[in-house]
């Protein structure tokens, strides 16, 4: 799948777009959901153009993904999740429900969670 260079994280990546900043490192962008699914959801992108978590292991440099999974940790001890526990979760592509074609994580959590998917 071709990377669109418009989609709603690249503008966010070039400024075009704001958003409420948690952790900024030289390879990841993490803020909060525009509609969180509970107390905590922060999103976790990395700031190449990669479509999804296969597009960036199979193309980022081991440099890139370190820098990435990092971040995702460092965000979510930031947020206080790391000890209740939370769901790291990476839709993908169209049968994983993946609206928004640039690789990220949803860290979402600060309440109970229930049960994986939906029925
Ligand atoms: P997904 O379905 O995994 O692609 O999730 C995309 C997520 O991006 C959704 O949870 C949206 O609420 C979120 N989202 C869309 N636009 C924005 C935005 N401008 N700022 C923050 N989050 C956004």
């Amino acid at each position: 799948m071709a990377y669109d260079t418009n989609n709603i994280f690249a503008r966010i990546l070039r400024g075009e777009i704001p958003n409420k900043t948690v952790l900024e490192t030289e390879h990841a962008l993490a803020f909060h959901d525009i509609n969180p699914q509970a107390p905590v959801h922060i999103l976790v992108i990395p700031k190449g153009a990669y479509v999804n978590m296969v597009d960036f292991g199979a193309r980022a440099s081991a440099t890139e993904i370190q820098g990435f999974y990092k971040a995702v940790s460092d965000v979510a001890i930031m947020a206080g999740v790391d000890q209740t526990g939370c769901r790291i979760i990476a839709n993908t592509g169209l049968n994983g429900g993946q609206e928004v074609p640039h690789f990220h994580v949803h860290i979402v959590g600060g309440k109970q969670l229930g049960r994986m998917l939906g029925q």
